[in-house]
Protein backbone atom coordinates (compact mmCIF):
# COMPACT_ATOMS: atom_id res chain seq x y z
CA UNK A 1 0.00 0.00 0.00
CA UNK A 2 1.00 3.66 -1.00
CA UNK A 3 0.05 6.86 0.17
CA UNK A 4 -0.92 8.99 -2.49
CA UNK A 5 -2.58 12.51 -3.06
CA UNK A 6 -5.90 12.64 -5.19
CA UNK A 7 -5.06 14.66 -8.02
CA UNK A 8 -8.62 15.31 -7.84
CA UNK A 9 -9.82 16.41 -4.50
CA UNK A 10 -6.54 16.10 -2.94
CA UNK A 11 -7.62 13.54 -0.58
CA UNK A 12 -4.72 11.17 0.69
CA UNK A 13 -5.47 7.59 1.00
CA UNK A 14 -3.91 4.17 0.61
CA UNK A 15 -3.37 3.06 -2.85
CA UNK A 16 -2.29 -0.96 -4.01
CA UNK A 17 -0.02 0.16 -6.56
CA UNK A 18 -0.64 -3.00 -8.40
CA UNK A 19 -3.68 -1.87 -9.83
CA UNK A 20 -3.97 0.08 -13.44
CA UNK A 21 -6.11 2.47 -12.28
CA UNK A 22 -6.78 3.81 -8.69
CA UNK A 23 -9.96 5.10 -7.77
CA UNK A 24 -10.17 7.84 -5.05
CA UNK A 25 -12.21 7.11 -2.09
CA UNK A 26 -13.58 10.29 -1.33
CA UNK A 27 -14.33 11.69 -4.65
CA UNK A 28 -14.29 8.51 -6.66
CA UNK A 29 -11.89 9.99 -9.45
CA UNK A 30 -10.02 7.28 -11.11
CA UNK A 31 -6.24 7.90 -12.18
CA UNK A 32 -3.39 6.74 -13.29
CA UNK A 33 -0.05 6.65 -11.31
CA UNK A 34 3.07 6.33 -12.80
CA UNK A 35 5.90 5.19 -9.90
CA UNK A 36 8.92 6.64 -11.18
CA UNK A 37 8.07 9.76 -12.61
CA UNK A 38 5.27 10.33 -9.91
CA UNK A 39 2.64 11.89 -12.67
CA UNK A 40 -1.29 11.33 -12.15
CA UNK A 41 -3.22 11.11 -14.70
CA UNK A 42 -7.32 11.56 -14.58
CA UNK A 43 -8.83 8.38 -16.26
CA UNK A 44 -12.56 10.03 -17.35
CA UNK A 45 -14.04 7.51 -19.26
CA UNK A 46 -14.81 5.47 -16.10
CA UNK A 47 -18.44 4.41 -15.84
CA UNK A 48 -20.73 2.18 -13.52
CA UNK A 49 -23.70 0.15 -14.10
CA UNK A 50 -25.51 0.95 -10.76
CA UNK A 51 -26.79 -2.12 -8.42
CA UNK A 52 -30.36 -2.33 -8.22
CA UNK A 53 -30.96 -5.51 -6.22
CA UNK A 54 -30.18 -6.43 -2.62
CA UNK A 55 -29.41 -10.21 -1.16
CA UNK A 56 -32.76 -10.49 -0.22
CA UNK A 57 -34.06 -9.89 -3.89
CA UNK A 58 -31.24 -12.36 -5.34
CA UNK A 59 -32.70 -15.15 -2.73
CA UNK A 60 -36.22 -14.59 -4.13
CA UNK A 61 -35.32 -14.53 -7.68
CA UNK A 62 -33.32 -17.83 -7.18
CA UNK A 63 -35.84 -19.27 -5.52
CA UNK A 64 -38.97 -17.97 -8.46
CA UNK A 65 -36.11 -19.73 -10.74
CA UNK A 66 -36.31 -22.90 -9.55
CA UNK A 67 -39.73 -22.94 -9.06
CA UNK A 68 -40.24 -22.24 -12.68
CA UNK A 69 -38.27 -24.74 -14.07
CA UNK A 70 -39.05 -27.29 -11.19
CA UNK A 71 -41.28 -30.30 -11.83
CA UNK A 72 -42.85 -29.58 -8.42
CA UNK A 73 -42.51 -25.69 -7.55
CA UNK A 74 -44.47 -26.73 -4.33
CA UNK A 75 -41.63 -28.30 -2.53
CA UNK A 76 -38.95 -25.85 -3.83
CA UNK A 77 -39.18 -23.71 -0.60
CA UNK A 78 -38.62 -26.91 1.30
CA UNK A 79 -36.23 -28.62 -0.56
CA UNK A 80 -33.54 -26.09 -1.77
CA UNK A 81 -31.29 -23.86 0.57
CA UNK A 82 -29.22 -20.75 -0.48
CA UNK A 83 -26.06 -20.92 1.36
CA UNK A 84 -24.76 -17.71 -0.23
CA UNK A 85 -25.19 -14.96 -2.08
CA UNK A 86 -22.25 -12.32 -2.96
CA UNK A 87 -22.50 -9.55 -4.97
CA UNK A 88 -19.22 -7.85 -6.77
CA UNK A 89 -19.12 -4.86 -8.89
CA UNK A 90 -16.82 -6.16 -11.57
CA UNK A 91 -14.31 -3.59 -13.93
CA UNK A 92 -14.60 -4.43 -17.84
CA UNK A 93 -13.40 -2.73 -20.79
CA UNK A 94 -15.81 -2.09 -22.94
CA UNK A 95 -14.61 -1.94 -26.61
CA UNK A 96 -17.25 -0.44 -29.14
CA UNK A 97 -16.79 -2.29 -32.44
CA UNK A 98 -17.66 -2.79 -35.84
CA UNK A 99 -16.78 -6.40 -37.46
CA UNK A 100 -16.87 -6.84 -41.19
CA UNK A 101 -16.32 -10.00 -42.26
CA UNK A 102 -15.83 -11.26 -45.80
CA UNK A 103 -16.39 -14.95 -46.21
CA UNK A 104 -15.57 -17.85 -48.95
CA UNK A 105 -15.85 -21.60 -49.39
CA UNK A 106 -16.78 -24.44 -50.82
CA UNK A 107 -20.23 -26.56 -50.31
CA UNK A 108 -20.67 -29.92 -50.96
CA UNK A 109 -23.86 -30.37 -53.53
CA UNK A 110 -26.20 -32.99 -54.79
CA UNK A 111 -24.51 -34.56 -57.60
CA UNK A 112 -26.69 -34.93 -60.50
CA UNK A 113 -25.49 -37.33 -63.08
CA UNK A 114 -24.15 -34.73 -65.36
CA UNK A 115 -21.97 -33.35 -62.38
CA UNK A 116 -20.60 -37.20 -61.59
CA UNK A 117 -17.40 -36.26 -62.78
CA UNK A 118 -16.73 -33.25 -61.24
CA UNK A 119 -16.11 -32.16 -57.76
CA UNK A 120 -19.10 -32.51 -56.39
CA UNK A 121 -18.61 -28.87 -54.85
CA UNK A 122 -19.71 -25.51 -55.54
CA UNK A 123 -17.57 -22.42 -54.47
CA UNK A 124 -20.30 -19.56 -51.97
CA UNK A 125 -19.26 -16.44 -50.78
CA UNK A 126 -20.61 -13.68 -48.74
CA UNK A 127 -20.40 -10.35 -46.62
CA UNK A 128 -21.73 -9.29 -42.96
CA UNK A 129 -21.57 -7.00 -40.67
CA UNK A 130 -22.05 -6.37 -36.98
CA UNK A 131 -21.37 -4.36 -33.89
CA UNK A 132 -20.86 -4.92 -30.82
CA UNK A 133 -20.11 -3.58 -27.01
CA UNK A 134 -17.36 -6.04 -26.84
CA UNK A 135 -16.84 -6.57 -22.67
CA UNK A 136 -13.48 -7.66 -21.36
CA UNK A 137 -13.10 -8.88 -18.18
CA UNK A 138 -10.24 -6.27 -16.89
CA UNK A 139 -8.83 -8.91 -13.52
CA UNK A 140 -6.00 -11.03 -13.81
CA UNK A 141 -7.78 -13.86 -13.08
CA UNK A 142 -10.91 -14.41 -15.33
CA UNK A 143 -11.63 -17.54 -13.23
CA UNK A 144 -12.36 -16.08 -9.42
CA UNK A 145 -16.01 -15.56 -9.92
CA UNK A 146 -17.92 -19.01 -11.21
CA UNK A 147 -19.02 -18.72 -14.49
CA UNK A 148 -17.91 -15.46 -15.83
CA UNK A 149 -15.15 -17.30 -18.35
CA UNK A 150 -18.43 -18.52 -20.65
CA UNK A 151 -20.71 -15.84 -20.38
CA UNK A 152 -21.22 -15.22 -24.08
CA UNK A 153 -24.08 -17.58 -25.81
CA UNK A 154 -24.26 -16.99 -29.11
CA UNK A 155 -27.18 -17.41 -31.22
CA UNK A 156 -25.24 -19.26 -33.72
CA UNK A 157 -24.19 -22.95 -32.63
CA UNK A 158 -20.70 -22.60 -31.73
CA UNK A 159 -18.83 -23.49 -28.96
CA UNK A 160 -17.16 -20.29 -27.26
CA UNK A 161 -13.48 -20.60 -26.82
CA UNK A 162 -13.33 -16.89 -25.19
CA UNK A 163 -14.43 -15.21 -22.33
CA UNK A 164 -15.73 -11.95 -23.52
CA UNK A 165 -19.18 -11.34 -24.68
CA UNK A 166 -21.47 -8.36 -26.12
CA UNK A 167 -22.88 -6.40 -23.82
CA UNK A 168 -26.57 -5.52 -24.75
CA UNK A 169 -27.66 -9.28 -25.27
CA UNK A 170 -25.91 -10.60 -22.04
CA UNK A 171 -27.20 -8.09 -19.72
CA UNK A 172 -30.63 -8.51 -21.12
CA UNK A 173 -31.40 -12.15 -20.93
CA UNK A 174 -32.44 -14.97 -18.54
CA UNK A 175 -34.86 -12.02 -16.61
CA UNK A 176 -37.79 -13.71 -14.78
CA UNK A 177 -41.08 -12.77 -15.79
CA UNK A 178 -42.58 -9.27 -14.16
CA UNK A 179 -46.11 -11.16 -13.70
CA UNK A 180 -44.90 -13.64 -11.50
CA UNK A 181 -43.98 -10.56 -9.59
CA UNK A 182 -40.62 -11.87 -7.76
CA UNK A 183 -38.74 -9.47 -10.74
CA UNK A 184 -36.80 -5.87 -9.53
CA UNK A 185 -38.91 -2.25 -8.91
CA UNK A 186 -38.89 -1.69 -12.73
CA UNK A 187 -42.21 -2.23 -14.00
CA UNK A 188 -41.85 -3.93 -17.30
CA UNK A 189 -39.37 -5.29 -19.65
CA UNK A 190 -40.59 -3.21 -22.77
CA UNK A 191 -39.74 0.07 -21.34
CA UNK A 192 -36.65 -0.64 -20.13
CA UNK A 193 -33.33 0.82 -21.13
CA UNK A 194 -30.56 -1.56 -22.22
CA UNK A 195 -27.90 -1.64 -19.14
CA UNK A 196 -25.27 0.07 -20.73
CA UNK A 197 -27.88 3.39 -21.15
CA UNK A 198 -28.12 3.24 -17.98
CA UNK A 199 -24.50 3.79 -16.66
CA UNK A 200 -23.08 6.48 -14.58
CA UNK A 201 -19.99 8.43 -14.06
CA UNK A 202 -17.99 6.06 -11.71
CA UNK A 203 -18.72 6.56 -8.16
CA UNK A 204 -18.72 4.26 -5.10
CA UNK A 205 -21.70 5.05 -4.06
CA UNK A 206 -23.68 3.08 -7.34
CA UNK A 207 -22.50 -0.12 -6.21
CA UNK A 208 -25.24 0.25 -3.46
CA UNK A 209 -22.79 -1.77 -1.01
CA UNK A 210 -21.23 -4.50 -3.56
CA UNK A 211 -17.81 -4.60 -3.06
CA UNK A 212 -15.64 -2.82 -6.28
CA UNK A 213 -13.27 -4.48 -7.78
CA UNK A 214 -9.79 -3.09 -9.19
CA UNK A 215 -8.92 -2.45 -12.01
CA UNK A 216 -5.72 -4.64 -13.10
CA UNK A 217 -5.51 -5.21 -17.40
CA UNK A 218 -4.93 -2.20 -19.14
CA UNK A 219 -6.35 -0.75 -22.75
CA UNK A 220 -3.74 -2.67 -24.85
CA UNK A 221 -4.53 -6.06 -23.78
CA UNK A 222 -8.35 -5.11 -23.87
CA UNK A 223 -7.91 -4.14 -27.14
CA UNK A 224 -6.04 -7.04 -28.04
CA UNK A 225 -8.14 -9.67 -26.31
CA UNK A 226 -11.51 -7.86 -27.84
CA UNK A 227 -10.32 -8.44 -31.51
CA UNK A 228 -9.16 -11.93 -31.11
CA UNK A 229 -12.67 -13.13 -29.76
CA UNK A 230 -14.03 -11.02 -32.06
CA UNK A 231 -12.45 -12.79 -35.08
CA UNK A 232 -12.63 -16.16 -33.49
CA UNK A 233 -16.32 -15.43 -33.20
CA UNK A 234 -17.10 -14.04 -36.89
CA UNK A 235 -14.37 -17.05 -37.90
CA UNK A 236 -16.64 -20.05 -36.08
CA UNK A 237 -20.00 -17.63 -37.87
CA UNK A 238 -18.61 -17.70 -41.24
CA UNK A 239 -17.51 -21.34 -40.97
CA UNK A 240 -21.27 -22.42 -40.69
CA UNK A 241 -21.84 -21.29 -44.09
CA UNK A 242 -19.58 -23.75 -45.89
CA UNK A 243 -17.77 -27.34 -45.64
CA UNK A 244 -14.29 -26.25 -46.71
CA UNK A 245 -13.25 -22.47 -45.83
CA UNK A 246 -11.42 -20.93 -48.44
CA UNK A 247 -10.81 -17.35 -47.34
CA UNK A 248 -12.47 -15.66 -43.82
CA UNK A 249 -11.31 -12.46 -43.19
CA UNK A 250 -12.44 -10.15 -40.49
CA UNK A 251 -12.01 -6.58 -40.06
CA UNK A 252 -12.59 -4.35 -37.00
CA UNK A 253 -13.46 -0.79 -36.98
CA UNK A 254 -12.73 0.06 -33.07
CA UNK A 255 -15.09 2.82 -32.58
CA UNK A 256 -14.63 3.89 -28.45
CA UNK A 257 -13.13 2.15 -25.11
CA UNK A 258 -14.87 2.29 -22.11
CA UNK A 259 -14.06 0.97 -18.84
CA UNK A 260 -17.44 0.11 -16.69
CA UNK A 261 -17.73 -1.67 -13.58
CA UNK A 262 -20.68 -4.04 -13.55
CA UNK A 263 -22.97 -5.44 -10.87
CA UNK A 264 -22.81 -9.36 -10.30
CA UNK A 265 -24.21 -11.99 -7.78
CA UNK A 266 -23.21 -14.95 -7.12
CA UNK A 267 -25.42 -17.51 -5.87
CA UNK A 268 -24.61 -20.98 -4.13
CA UNK A 269 -27.53 -23.37 -3.38
CA UNK A 270 -27.70 -26.83 -2.25
CA UNK A 271 -30.73 -29.49 -3.10
CA UNK A 272 -31.89 -31.72 -0.27
CA UNK A 273 -34.75 -33.80 -1.31
CA UNK A 274 -37.22 -34.49 1.31
CA UNK A 275 -38.34 -38.10 -0.13
CA UNK A 276 -35.79 -41.18 -0.65
CA UNK A 277 -34.20 -39.25 -3.32
CA UNK A 278 -32.05 -38.07 -0.38
CA UNK A 279 -29.90 -40.92 0.01
CA UNK A 280 -28.85 -41.18 -3.42
CA UNK A 281 -28.57 -37.54 -3.79
CA UNK A 282 -25.21 -35.94 -3.46
CA UNK A 283 -25.53 -32.52 -1.65
CA UNK A 284 -22.64 -30.62 -3.57
CA UNK A 285 -23.33 -27.22 -3.79
CA UNK A 286 -24.83 -25.80 -6.86
CA UNK A 287 -23.87 -21.95 -8.63
CA UNK A 288 -26.01 -19.28 -10.35
CA UNK A 289 -24.75 -16.00 -11.86
CA UNK A 290 -27.29 -12.78 -11.96
CA UNK A 291 -25.86 -9.99 -13.25
CA UNK A 292 -27.89 -6.66 -10.46
CA UNK A 293 -29.19 -4.47 -12.86
CA UNK A 294 -32.44 -6.40 -13.64
CA UNK A 295 -31.83 -9.51 -11.65
CA UNK A 296 -31.67 -11.78 -14.87
CA UNK A 297 -29.97 -15.19 -14.56
CA UNK A 298 -26.97 -15.23 -16.50
CA UNK A 299 -25.57 -18.96 -15.89
CA UNK A 300 -26.70 -21.32 -13.79
CA UNK A 301 -26.21 -24.98 -12.51
CA UNK A 302 -29.55 -27.56 -12.41
CA UNK A 303 -29.18 -29.67 -8.62
CA UNK A 304 -30.36 -32.73 -10.16
CA UNK A 305 -29.21 -33.51 -13.68
CA UNK A 306 -30.54 -35.88 -15.75
CA UNK A 307 -27.48 -37.78 -15.45
CA UNK A 308 -28.35 -38.14 -11.45
CA UNK A 309 -31.32 -39.15 -11.90
CA UNK A 310 -30.58 -42.61 -14.73
CA UNK A 311 -27.75 -43.05 -11.46
CA UNK A 312 -30.54 -43.31 -8.74
CA UNK A 313 -32.54 -45.92 -11.66
CA UNK A 314 -29.54 -47.67 -11.90
CA UNK A 315 -29.32 -48.18 -8.05
CA UNK A 316 -33.05 -49.10 -7.56
CA UNK A 317 -33.22 -51.67 -10.22
CA UNK A 318 -29.94 -53.09 -8.51
CA UNK A 319 -31.21 -53.07 -5.49
CA UNK A 320 -34.63 -54.91 -6.41
CA UNK A 321 -33.00 -56.80 -8.43
CA UNK A 322 -30.71 -58.44 -5.98
CA UNK A 323 -34.00 -58.92 -3.50
CA UNK A 324 -35.48 -60.46 -6.56
CA UNK A 325 -32.53 -63.14 -6.73
CA UNK A 326 -32.92 -63.93 -3.11
CA UNK A 327 -36.64 -64.64 -3.43
CA UNK A 328 -35.73 -66.89 -6.47
CA UNK A 329 -33.61 -68.67 -4.85
CA UNK A 330 -35.21 -69.75 -1.44
CA UNK A 331 -38.70 -69.54 -2.76
CA UNK A 332 -39.78 -69.44 -6.45
CA UNK A 333 -37.96 -69.34 -9.61
CA UNK A 334 -40.15 -67.35 -11.32
CA UNK A 335 -38.64 -64.44 -9.78
CA UNK A 336 -35.10 -64.94 -11.17
CA UNK A 337 -36.61 -63.81 -14.35
CA UNK A 338 -38.33 -61.05 -13.24
CA UNK A 339 -34.75 -60.25 -11.29
CA UNK A 340 -32.97 -60.61 -14.53
CA UNK A 341 -35.51 -58.22 -16.09
CA UNK A 342 -33.91 -55.64 -13.62
CA UNK A 343 -30.48 -56.09 -13.65
CA UNK A 344 -30.97 -55.16 -17.33
CA UNK A 345 -32.46 -52.12 -17.08
CA UNK A 346 -29.82 -51.16 -14.02
CA UNK A 347 -27.38 -52.49 -16.89
CA UNK A 348 -28.64 -50.04 -19.64
CA UNK A 349 -28.80 -46.79 -16.73
CA UNK A 350 -25.91 -46.98 -16.35
CA UNK A 351 -24.44 -47.39 -19.46
CA UNK A 352 -26.44 -44.64 -20.08
CA UNK A 353 -25.57 -42.50 -17.35
CA UNK A 354 -21.63 -43.29 -18.08
CA UNK A 355 -22.00 -42.36 -21.81
CA UNK A 356 -23.44 -38.88 -21.02
CA UNK A 357 -20.99 -38.32 -18.22
CA UNK A 358 -18.96 -36.34 -20.92
CA UNK A 359 -21.70 -34.11 -21.77
CA UNK A 360 -21.30 -31.10 -20.62
CA UNK A 361 -24.92 -29.91 -22.00
CA UNK A 362 -26.71 -31.73 -19.18
CA UNK A 363 -24.41 -30.44 -16.30
CA UNK A 364 -25.07 -26.96 -16.62
CA UNK A 365 -28.89 -25.39 -17.01
CA UNK A 366 -29.58 -22.04 -18.83
CA UNK A 367 -32.70 -20.71 -20.20
CA UNK A 368 -31.36 -21.64 -24.05
CA UNK A 369 -32.81 -25.19 -23.94
CA UNK A 370 -34.08 -24.41 -26.95
CA UNK A 371 -30.75 -22.93 -28.82
CA UNK A 372 -28.79 -26.34 -27.86
CA UNK A 373 -31.15 -28.48 -29.43
CA UNK A 374 -31.19 -26.50 -32.36
CA UNK A 375 -27.08 -26.63 -31.99
CA UNK A 376 -27.52 -30.36 -31.40
CA UNK A 377 -29.21 -30.41 -34.37
CA UNK A 378 -27.63 -28.50 -36.98
CA UNK A 379 -24.27 -30.48 -35.30
CA UNK A 380 -26.10 -34.04 -36.45
CA UNK A 381 -27.14 -32.45 -39.75
ZN1 LIG B 1 -10.47 12.41 -4.84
Amino acid sequence: MHELTCPSCSASAQYDLNSYLLMCPTCSATFSFDLESGRKEIFAEHFIIPNAIDSGQVRNLVLQWIKRIHHKPGTVEREYFITDAKGYSIPFWIVSLEAHTSWKGLVKRQKSAAEMLTTGYVTESGVFRRSYRWAVSSRKNICEHWGLTELHEPKEAINIEWDGFPLDSTFSRGRIDPTTGVKTSKESLEGELPAYGVREYFDFKFSNGLPILSVEIDEEEALRRARLHVELYHFKIAKLNVDIPVDIRTELDIAGLQLIHLPFWHIRYLYRPSSALRHFQKTDKKNIIIEGYTGGVLKSELAIIQRDKIWINAALCSAAALILFFLGSIWHPAFLLVAFFFLLIAGASAYIATIRRGSKENETSSFFYERKEQEEHIEKV
